[in-house]
């Protein structure tokens, strides 16, 4: 029996067809349509939204560093008017981006140095990131991978899968494969499922995931085709990608829903940036609106520090100010782990707010969120035996 769960549904919006109203949109739910269709350059753009001086040069300049591509989906989020938009800042280029910081680098995750074979990134002891494609259905200006991405940028990914197979047959310490890129779910169904049945075929590899913003950027890919094909190859997780409560339509939580009624665990990323998502407020709302979809936020990422970043970068402090707003004062299911990527390649550092004051060989002194102080003792000291009277009450 179907419960009417309507009630629950009113944070969820639909925005199409949206600038796209005066067209034909009979295949908007066609994920290649979504994709024929995408905004690409500067003349569609100032079709439909009112540019400033800093967006006009930035989208000219995007060609030579990080291609803008936005599907109409995702496009309809963005307002008109105002450039503070957190979705306007996520994926319309600005001149910004060709300011450089010092201390900004093109592959801040050094990622190119852990790279055993082309598009096999082995960083830690016992999984490795596989970067299967440098595209994906819109690109973000912050991403972190831009000097590959898109293919407009300085290098160009050279994955070169027979030598990654065989590099993972080699090394039987990996069970775990994520998937990633660009985006793994731009392939067709078949193509993907090559690479998830060749991975199967590798016996010590126990655990596959896939990291992507289709969701988020093209729910429309999410068929049920796609959702059957993948079922296929668990244990598999999907990691999302969305940063502002406003991301999750109802289209897109439907493909959510659609993921997860495959039995696949979804987990989402989000990157704290100024302007976007850098409130408890609305991180609160992003968590909240996650769960109603069926997805755990898992990492909060401290922008990394790709060059012409630092419009969208915010201080660690704030960070941190954000995690105490939200332990204790929401359900633990909603709060990711806040992590900074090291610069130059140390890997994922969990960082957060302070709840031990105090630590010895005896106790341990924490907070908790209300700022409350508690001790804990350790354990080592000798137990002395409880008083007569206190051991029969409990015979
Ligand atoms: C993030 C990442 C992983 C996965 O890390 P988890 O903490 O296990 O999610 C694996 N390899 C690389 C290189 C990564 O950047
Ligand atoms: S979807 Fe991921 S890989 Fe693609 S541009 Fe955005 S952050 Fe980069």
């Amino acid at each position: 029996m179907q419960f009417d769960k309507s009630h629950l549904e009113k944070d969820f919006l639909s925005y199409a067809p949206g600038y796209w109203r005066d067209r034909d949109v009979s295949r908007w739910d066609d994920w290649t349509w979504q994709l024929q269709n995408r905004i690409t350059s500067l003349a569609p753009l100032e079709e439909k939204i009112n540019l400033t001086e800093e967006e006009r040069a930035g989208v000219l300049l995007s060609g030579t560093k990080l291609a803008m591509a936005i599907t109409p989906h995702f496009f309809n989020l963005i307002d008109r008017d105002d450039p503070g938009c957190p979705v306007r800042r996520q994926v319309i280029p600005r001149i910004e981006e060709t300011l450089h910081q010092d201390y900004e680098m093109s592959d801040p995750c050094g990622e190119d140095a852990h790279m055993p074979v082309p598009g096999l990134v082995h960083r830690y002891p016992d999984r490795v990131l596989f970067l299967v494609t440098d595209r994906c259905a819109s690109y973000c200006r912050y991403c972190t991978r831009s000097r590959v991405v898109s293919g407009a940028g300085e290098q160009s990914l050279e994955t070169d899968f027979e030598d990654a197979y065989r590099y993972l047959e080699e090394h039987t310490e990996v069970r775990d494969v994520l998937l990633s890129g660009g985006d793994p779910l731009l392939f067709s169904d078949a193509k993907l499922e090559g690479i998830l049945k060749r991975l199967r075929s590798i016996e010590h590899i126990q655990f596959l995931r896939i990291g992507s913003r289709i969701p988020t950027f093209l729910p429309q890919r999410i068929t049920p085709e796609l959702c059957g094909m993948l079922q296929k190859y668990h244990p598999l997780f999907i990691s999302i990608h969305a940063n502002h409560p406003r991301e999750l339509t109802i289209e897109v939580k439907e493909g959510l829903e659609r993921l997860a009624n495959h039995g696949i665990p979804l987990g989402n990323q989000s990157v704290l940036m100024r302007g976007v998502n850098d409130s408890v407020e609305v991180m609160r709302a992003l968590f909240h609106k996650l769960l109603q979809c069926r997805v755990r936020p898992y990492y909060l990422y401290q922008m990394d520090l790709i060059h012409g970043s630092s419009h969208l970068r915010t201080g660690v402090q704030k960070g941190i100010e954000i995690m105490e707003g939200l332990r204790g004062h929401t359900s633990g299911y909603a709060i990711p782990q806040y992590v900074i990527d090291a610069p130059g390649g140390g890997g994922k550092v969990p960082v957060g707010p302070e709840y031990i004051l105090s630590r010895n060989d005896d106790r341990v002194v924490i907070r908790n969120y209300e700022g409350k102080i508690y001790e804990y003792p350790e354990p080592g000291r000798p137990a002395t035996p409880r008083p007569a009277e206190e051991a029969a009450t409990l015979q």
